[in-house]
């Protein structure tokens, strides 16, 4: 008898006719002699209702009562699921984050689970009921209701799988699977069938929301195997595991876009050294997480500092600017929020070289501007205008020929092996 668990996303389970189909999914896996573990989402968007709801009565919530509120979206759907598989005609029990035993730290808004406390779900699938758990939301050690981040009930579900020793962690969303583009921005692009950990995690870091990437780094630490796929039909999806040598490994994973972060420009920085010190050590005091950063060069001993930061990380980002202009004696802070950082992902990129001067000579055929470029052994990554990211997709996916698999990289006269 296998044990399985399946995570249903928010489109998923977005109105009582989808609650029913995916009831009816559940209950023909347990009728198949398995255990089955459903962990659900809150239904279509009602998260992001509840974020507006929030910002509407404070600008600034704070995050533990943010949680309390985001937290009853799931609870939502675990009841209704529950309630239509008893229609459907089999035994289900649903619980909460906290009700499962799934213990995080105080990082509310974005905690991190520190341990699964399985035993009740292991207790209910021996009685023979099919379990639901609410994903996205755990509990701390005293007894805070918090939640794991924007899209974390995919971590939950690979939490969930790692805590009872699951055989399979389905996940279940509005697309077949992981493709070598978000197939919204490239209708061309390709199912991966196999993909090993790591360029999992390098796209799910770098904008391909279809899994999430704590989930992919839970289920690496953990040696859980994934199968994202469609809850909309029976076609088997994508299967995130182990490399091995009988997975074919491709020098091109796929490319992504990530529009969710602001770029912050400090101008006519006094050019002196303690200033880049000066700057972002007020911002980490600020709790904003910086990403990319570059700085110019500096005429008449000024220079300007650019930096990204997340959109969520912005109002905080605002304020420290302001005081650190003050503080510097800078002459202004800007901030552009249409931005979008667009990356080519790909484990060949360590011994295939000419692959950065490719994506930038493909960018400039389709005539978008680079504004900053950063990189890591297996990813290039470049800012560009957000009202141009699309097309710098398409053009990347297209001159990298992932759409039939036929991956061409050009040899760059002058480049040697290794480099970028
Ligand atoms: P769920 O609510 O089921 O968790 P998400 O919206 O979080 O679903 O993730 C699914 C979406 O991810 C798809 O609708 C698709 O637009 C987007 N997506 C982004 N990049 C990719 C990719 N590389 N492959 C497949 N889907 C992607
Ligand atoms: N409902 C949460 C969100 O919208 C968690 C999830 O769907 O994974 O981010
Ligand atoms: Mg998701």
């Amino acid at each position: 008898m296998a044990v399985i668990v399946q995570k249903y996303g928010g489109t998923s389970v977005g109105t009582p006719e989808r609650m029913r189909a995916v009831a009816q999914r559940v209950v023909s896996t347990a009728d198949a002699g398995n255990r089955v573990v459903a962990v659900v989402s809150a239904m279509g968007d009602l998260t992001d209702e509840l974020v507006d709801l929030a910002v509407q009565v404070d600008p600034e919530p704070p995050e533990r009562e943010m949680d309390m509120l985001l937290a009853t979206g799931e609870q939502v759907s675990i009841a209704l699921l529950a309630m239509a598989i008893h229609a459907a005609g089999r035994r289900a029990i649903s619980f909460t984050g906290p009700q499962v035993g799934i213990v995080t730290d105080h990082g509310h808004t974005k905690a991190k689970i520190l341990e699964v406390r399985a035993d009740r779900v292991r207790t209910a699938l021996e009685d023979g009921q099919i379990v639901i758990v609410a994903g996205f939301q755990g509990v701390t050690p005293d007894g805070q209701i918090t939640t794991l981040g924007r899209g974390g009930s995919d971590t939950t579900a690979v939490a969930i799988a790692a805590g009872i020793d699951a055989d399979m962690c389905e996940i279940y969303t509005d697309v077949d699977g992981v493709y070598t583009a978000d197939p919204r921005i490239v209708p061309g692009a390709r199912k991966i069938t196999e993909i090993a950990y790591e360029p999992m995690l390098e796209l799910a870091a770098s904008g391909a929301g279809v899994l999430n990437l704590r989930a992919v780094e839970f289920a690496r630490n953990h040696g859980v195997v994934i199968h994202c796929r469609s809850s909309f039909t029976g076609e088997p999806g994508t299967i995130v595991r182990e490399a091995d040598e009988t997975m074919e490994q491709a020098i091109i994973s796929g490319v992504t876009c990530d529009a969710s972060e602001a770029k912050i420009t400090i101008r006519d920085v006094p050019d002196r050294p303690g200033v880049a010190a000066a700057v972002f050590t007020r911002m980490a005091e600020s709790n904003v997480n910086v990403d990319m950063i570059i700085q110019n060069v500096s005429e008449a001993g000024s220079t300007d500092i650019s930096f990204t930061v997340p959109g969520t990380d912005l109002v905080r980002a605002r304020r420290t600017a302001e005081a650190v202009v003050a503080e510097l004696g800078a002459r202004e802070w800007v901030v552009d929020e249409s931005i979008a950082k667009v990356s080519l992902v790909g484990a060949g990129m360590k011994t295939h070289p000419g692959i950065a001067a490719q994506m930038f000579r493909a960018l400039s055929e389709a005539g978008v501007n680079i504004d900053l470029i950063s990189t890591s052994t297996i990813r290039v990554t470049c800012v560009v205008a957000g009202d141009e990211a699309d097309v710098a997709v398409r053009a990347l996916h297209d001159s990298f020929g992932l759409a039939d698999g036929d991956i061409v990289v050009e040899s760059i006269p002058g480049c040697g092996e290794g480099d970028l």
